[in-house]
């Protein structure tokens, strides 16, 4: 079976086929560096690292681009209010570049914590301030931008299928609520360029032709993703939130500069929830990794846990399925460090996981053809093989993990003496029956070269 995702542009899972042969290239909205992450938005980055590994399992190479939004993101997406990196400085003491750096490298490790591949770039908003000037002056060559007093805005009236993405209702929102329009001219309209204040320095800005200013959120997306990926290229990703606003405006822009809608696959996480409710940056109150960390978590069971629900589900974060995902880790990883190589990958069960991979991603029946794989009976050798194809695609680095051997208690170890007497005697009843007693307390017994080894189930 071939691969075949999920399309948010189409509202549909449809096969996937590369531009240009043998290559993907894959563009993710990155973070917005004025705070840590936490758990939801990695989940995301989750997310699009298990599509890329996937791709390459599927024998791609990809180009991956994650931008550093460290500059534009304003406080409220309706173009109103603070830059949050200038909010955050303010809040921290520390310059708005400061800031930048500090989060970027904070959000660095944890993208390596996650045992996430190396994106192949990795552009900062503030490196593309010329980028970003030439596509408002191509979109204003266009005739789509107006100025007002605190800004260049997009007009998205100038476009008859604007928001197609997100379905909005373009009708119902003009006819509906009160947005705050300020002197925009349509309640969708969004800023290309934000001025300064006036009378007010800000930490970041630039000149412009149209006056000394940052540029807005959107306006880096597009310039770079077309700076490193072209005007057209295979898969554009970011959580769930970015649908109806910022990938709708991204769209907007490239239709309007190149004719496009960017990607040809449109690809949405969902949220990571906390206790019902959205885990966001901006109410402050947020897990992050390290914090889980520091309470002696693994993380990689937090990666665990993001492969047990469809990235097209919502997922509620507690500690309960965090420490179950931890155990669920360490039995795999137990059970895997017990089995010699040398093995060949076994057909039958490498081609029932890529079916599941290659169906938009199901991870979580992925999961469960791994730990059949698991428990089967098949030589420790093929398991070892086949457990470790999976982890390409699974990135729980199990081939890394060092085990120490297990603290054997008492009873086991005397079924097991048990065990290995009724075989010397050739009573094959009594040996099968101690395995299942032992199998019910929790331990696998194999037989290997070395003699009987036990690990936890
Ligand atoms: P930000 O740093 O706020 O720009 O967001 C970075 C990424 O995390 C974006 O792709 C967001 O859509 C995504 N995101 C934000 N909140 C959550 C959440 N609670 N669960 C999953 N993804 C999220
Ligand atoms: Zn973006």
């Amino acid at each position: 079976m071939s691969l075949a995702l999920y399309d948010t542009w189409s509202r549909s899972v449809r096969p996937f086929i590369s531009i240009r042969p043998g290559q993907v290239d894959l563009y993710c909205c990155g973070p917005t560096v004025y705070d840590h992450a936490h758990i939801g938005n990695l989940r995301t980055y989750v997310f699009e690292d298990l599509l890329r590994r996937v791709l390459v399992a599927n024998g791609y190479r990809v180009r991956h681009v994650v931008n550093i939004t460290d500059v534009g993101h304003l406080v409220s997406d309706a173009d109103a209010g603070e830059d949050k990196m200038e909010k955050g400085s303010r809040r921290t003491g520390e310059s708005a570049w400061a800031i930048a750096e500090r989060f970027t490298a904070a959000f660095r490790s944890d993208w390596k914590a996650l045992n996430l591949l190396e994106p192949t770039h990795w552009p900062r908003a503030t490196d593309h301030i010329p980028e970003q000037l030439a596509f408002i002056a191509a979109l204003q060559d266009k005739g789509y931008t107006y100025q007002t007093a605190d800004g260049v805005y997009f007009d998205t009236s100038k476009q008859d299928d604007y928001g197609h993405l997100a379905r909005l209702d373009r009708a119902g929102m003009r006819a509906g609520t009160r947005i705050a329009m300020g002197e925009k001219r349509n309640a969708t309209d969004f800023a290309l360029w934000k001025f300064s204040p006036a009378g007010a320095m800000r930490q970041m800005e630039w000149d412009s032709p149209w006056g000394r200013g940052f540029p807005g959120w959107h306006i880096e997306c597009s310039a770079m993703a077309s700076k490193y990926l072209g005007p057209w290229f295979d898969i554009h990703c970011g959580g769930e939130d970015h649908i109806s606003v910022h990938h709708s405006n991204e769209i907007a822009q490239c239709q309007a500069n190149h004719g496009t809608r960017m990607a040809n696959f449109w690809m949405h996480g969902h949220f990571l929830l906390d206790d019902g409710a959205k885990m966001s940056k901006s109410s402050g109150a947020f897990l992050r990794l390290q914090t889980l960390i520091d309470r002696g978590a693994d993380p990689l069971a937090y990666r665990y846990l993001c492969l047990t629900a469809h990235y097209r589900s919502e997922l509620r974060f507690t500690e309960e399925a965090l420490t179950a995902s931890g155990a669920a880790l360490d039995r795999l990883r137990r059970a895997y460090a017990g089995w010699p190589e040398g093995g060949a990958v076994d057909a039958d069960f490498s081609a029932r996981f890529h079916a599941e991979v290659d169906q938009d991603l199901n991870l979580p029946r992925a999961l469960a053809v791994l730990w059949e794989l698991v428990k089967s009976e098949l030589p420790m050798a093929t398991r070892r093989a086949t457990v470790d194809a999976f982890d390409a695609v699974l990135g729980l680095r199990l081939a890394g993990w060092q085990v120490e051997e297990p603290v054997i208690p008492t009873h086991i170890a005397s079924l097991a003496a048990e065990r290995r007497r009724a075989r010397a005697e050739k009573d094959w009843e009594q040996a099968d029956a101690v395995r299942v007693r032992l199998r019910d307390l929790g331990w696998d017994i194999e037989d290997g070269e070395k003699g009987q080894r036990l690990f936890r189930r």
